[in-house]
């Protein structure tokens, strides 16, 4: 069985920061993820303020990859719409050229990168893994980022949820200008009965839309599902032209759910370690907070630091995912999204103040803050 230092599984946000900060410690860092190559994801791809400056923090120019800026937010549910400041600038960007490069700059800054290979199970107990051509390794650290997907013998312990999952759907819609024209600058929300379409401009000119989904809507198939959402949310058919585009789908979104506890020296992080509602926007930036603080911890205290920097990590999480756990049941019915909407129309700035509360970073806007370490613990 081959030993190494750490071993990183999976490698989107939450597995690349990590490789990126341990690399660059001198660490040997190997990232593993099943993905041969670009890939698309089932993301809004909406970047918060909070995202960008931990990207920032970590040598990446969301802007220079070509991400939108986006300064506004706009909320449809039936007939009616609101239009609200964002506190902070944000950006729209594919997950497949936001992972490609930071699976690319954890490449060059040392992390051993391999691509198209799997885990296929892993053993906590002695730290272990088993890839899908059958080889084993052992790691002083396992950090684990596969996101929506359970590792056999590291499962997410999901007991006790009586809600029926979300699923998640995404589809790029082609460059057009007048959806560009209605585009620019924002991100769209369309909120329907148990779930919400988001829509923004992507670098390329095309539009990421992105729905969440109670589950036992899907069971009809996408067609179904898509023809009831057009008829129940209006705006978003305009956008959509009546057209129904092919869509990825990813089942069994566990919303809300934190991890409690982890075995020794393993660091569960990005969804692996909790998941906020994607009506936040804020998945993509708690995975990069918590895989850059993970490393971190581990640099400073090595293995053993796993369990405190778990537990940090889901008393951390409390806040934001409350909030938008709050948020997402609120929209979800009738009688909560009316009051929603008139609550918002009324008082903008508590559209602004629940995109605050939903943010983990210590991060805000800009550049470091004097005295902010490179990978901040979530404390
Ligand atoms: C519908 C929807 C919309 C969303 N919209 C947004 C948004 O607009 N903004 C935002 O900030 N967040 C959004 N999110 C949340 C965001 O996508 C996630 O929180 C984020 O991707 C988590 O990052 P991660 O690195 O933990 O996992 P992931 O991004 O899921 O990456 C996991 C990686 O692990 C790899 N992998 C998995 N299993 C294995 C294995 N066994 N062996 C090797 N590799 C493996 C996968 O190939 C993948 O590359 C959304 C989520 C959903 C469901």
């Amino acid at each position: 069985m081959r030993g190494v230092a750490a071993l990183i599984v999976g490698g989107g946000p939450a597995g690349a920061a990590a490789a990126i900060i341990l690399a660059r410690a001198g660490v040997g860092a190997h990232l593993v993820d099943r993905q041969a190559g670009p890939h698309d994801v089932v993301c809004g791809g909406f970047l918060g303020w909070d995202a960008l400056a931990e990207l920032r923090a970590l040598g990446v120019d969301a802007f220079a990859l070509g991400a939108r800026p986006i300064g506004r937010l706009r909320l449809a549910a039936g007939g009616r719409q609101v239009e609200l400041a964002l506190p902070h600038r944000a950006a729209g960007l594919s997950r497949r050229v936001l992972d490609e490069a930071l699976i690319g700059l954890a490449g060059e800054v040392g992390a051993a990168i391999m691509r198209g290979r799997a885990v296929r199970a892993a053993d906590a107990g002695s730290r272990s893994v088993r890839f899908d051509d059958g080889e084993e390794w052992a790691a002083d650290a396992l950090f684990l980022a596969t996101g929506k997907h359970e590792l056999r013998g590291l499962s997410r312990d999901l007991d006790g949820r009586r809600e029926s999952p979300s699923a998640g759907l995404r589809a790029a819609l082609p460059a057009d200008a007048r959806r560009s024209r209605d585009l620019a600058g924002m991100v769209e929300l369309h909120l329907f009965d148990g779930g919400y379409a988001g829509l923004l401009l992507q670098e390329d000119g095309t539009a990421n839309l992105c729905l969440s989904v109670a589950r036992e809507r899907l069971a009809g198939g996408v067609t179904a599902l898509m023809t009831e959402i057009m008829a129940e949310a209006p705006r978003l058919a305009e956008r959509m032209k009546g057209e129904i585009p092919a869509f990825d789908a990813v089942a069994g979104v566990p919303y809300g759910w934190r991890a409690k506890a982890t075995s020794p020296g393993i660091f569960r992080i990005g969804d692996q370690g909790a998941v906020i509602a994607s009506l936040a926007g804020d998945g993509i930036a708690i995975a990069l907070a918590s895989g850059g603080s993970a490393a971190q911890a581990y640099l400073n205290g090595g293995a053993d630091a796993a369990a405190d920097w778990q537990a940090r990590m889901h008393r951390r999480s409390f806040r934001p995912l409350a909030v938008a756990e709050a948020l997402r049941h609120g929209a979800a019915g009738p009688f909560g999204r009316g009051l929603l909407m008139r609550l918002l129309h009324g008082m903008p700035g508590l559209g602004a103040q629940a995109a605050l509360l939903t943010r983990i970073s210590a991060r805000r806007t800009g550049g470091r803050r004097s005295g902010e370490r490179s990978a901040p613990d979530p404390d």
